[in-house]
């Protein structure tokens, strides 16, 4: 197997499969720590965990777990997936399950990456990160529930979160080359710096460091889906043919994203809408999950959205605890999701959050995804089957991703 990746959450392991598998290489998303007795065919696993945002410890034991299954398999690279917005707290989970992972490869092991991702706007450059054109500081990922990003100097927020030496690949040595990164990587690593973040401003600077790295002993990648996808296209051939078509069945949109584009996106989908109230939720969950279910039943695309304005999601958060109202949310979504299935003859799930999309993969109890065909950059719908044997399309949408009109425009085939 060439590359086994760990992801922190299940909208970011299908944005890493769709660019492994754009760029030539099969790719399989497994749901949680895999069995290692389990092997797949495919060129690249990406386990799909739930960590971002989970106890460090917990974060730490299911990465170990994960990484000694893709290790057994001898996969060539081991690659961290996490945020291309670094989301993450002086806590972590970035810098405790790099330093995890480091443990387990062996006492001098260094991780290499870096989070830019240029295609979709996240560059590095002097060790600070850039949303567009301004710095992560000044982004509204400054102002994240959970994950609040107010310092843009990565070489400084890994430093919190680990006690080995962190250190920067300059964009100079990038741009001289192969083998000035890994003149680079070797003076660093030489001076006992054990986590090396790379500037990179586009996606040859991306090739660069994957073809630098590539082969290097006692390495773990880690970064977000453009590294990765550097990675897949040195070692994998071109993409191939037409996608599979889409399994027949009706069709429903579920969106518990908080998220600007979301919101966006919720705002502009013309269809029928039923409105998930995240008080009703937490307090009769069932009687809401009934409604919701009478109303899938009776249109023909329906978007069943908890997604609300800042102001109203505080209030729910105010009344009950941030995570309350969101585990009542992402109960009701995923019941909505599994019924939906059982009951209604609904094959295809277009699901907007990571979080949500946790939830409903989950509830659907599937096991093992594979691209069918991306729709817009890091979004893919994805083909599974349930334990009950019915296949599905699912496409699990990372919050501030995709276009405007995405609810309408991802069921177009061809
Ligand atoms: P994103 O990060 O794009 O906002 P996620 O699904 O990762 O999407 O996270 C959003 C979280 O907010 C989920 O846990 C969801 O259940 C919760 N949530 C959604 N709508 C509401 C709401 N109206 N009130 C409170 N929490 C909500």
């Amino acid at each position: 197997m060439s590359i086994g990746v760990i992801a922190d959450d299940i909208t970011g392991a299908c944005d890493v499969a769709a660019g492994v598998t754009s760029a030539g290489l099969s790719a399989e998303v497994r749901l949680g720590i895999p069995d290692a007795a389990e092997p797949t065919d495919a060129a690249c696993v990406v386990v799909a965990l739930k960590s971002r945002t989970a106890p460090s410890a917990d974060a730490v034991a299911a990465s170990v777990a994960s990484a000694a299954a893709l290790r057994s398999w001898h996969v060539q690279t081991l690659y961290l997936k996490y945020c291309s917005t670094f989301d993450s707290t002086d806590e972590g989970n970035i810098g405790p399950v790099a330093d995890a992972l480091l443990d387990l490869v062996g006492p001098t092991a260094a991780s290499i990456g870096t989070p830019a991702t240029p295609r979709v706007g996240r560059t590095v450059h002097r060790g600070h990160l850039f949303v567009g054109d301004r710095l992560l500081s000044e982004s509204s990922l400054a102002r994240h529930p959970l994950t609040p990003m107010t310092d843009p100097d990565l070489v400084r927020v890994l430093g919190r979160q680990t006690s080995r030496p962190v250190g920067c690949i300059p964009i100079e040595a990038v741009r001289a080359g192969v083998q000035a990164v890994r003149d680079r990587i070797d003076a660093l690593r030489s001076a006992g710096v054990r986590h090396l973040l790379a500037d990179a401003v586009e996606d040859e600077d991306l090739d660069v460091l994957a073809t630098a790295t590539a082969g290097m002993p006692d390495v773990v990648l880690g970064g977000a889906a453009g590294l990765v996808a550097a990675v897949a296209r040195r070692v994998g051939t071109a993409a191939d043919g037409r996608p599979a078509p889409a399994p027949s069945g009706r069709r429903l949109l579920l969106s518990g994203s908080a998220s600007e584009r979301t919101r966006a996106q919720v705002a502009a989908f013309a269809g029928r809408v039923f409105v998930i109230d995240a008080d009703a939720a937490v307090r009769d969950p069932e009687a809401v999950i009934a409604a919701a279910l009478a109303f899938v039943a009776g249109a023909e695309l329906p978007l069943v959205s908890a997604t609300a304005d800042p102001p109203q999601v505080h209030r729910a958060q105010a009344a009950w605890g941030a995570v309350r109202a969101a585990a009542a949310v992402e109960h009701v979504l995923g019941r909505v999701a599994q019924r939906a299935v059982a009951d209604l003859g609904v094959r295809r799930i277009l699901v907007a959050g990571g979080e949500t999309s946790g939830a409903v993969a989950q509830a659907l109890q599937v096991r093992r995804l594979h691209v069918r065909r991306v729709v817009s950059v890091g979004v893919p719908w994805m083909t599974a089957a349930d334990p009950a044997g019915r296949r599905l399309d699912l496409c699990f949408k990372s919050g501030n991703f995709g276009e405007v009109d995405l609810f309408t425009r991802a069921w177009e085939e061809g």
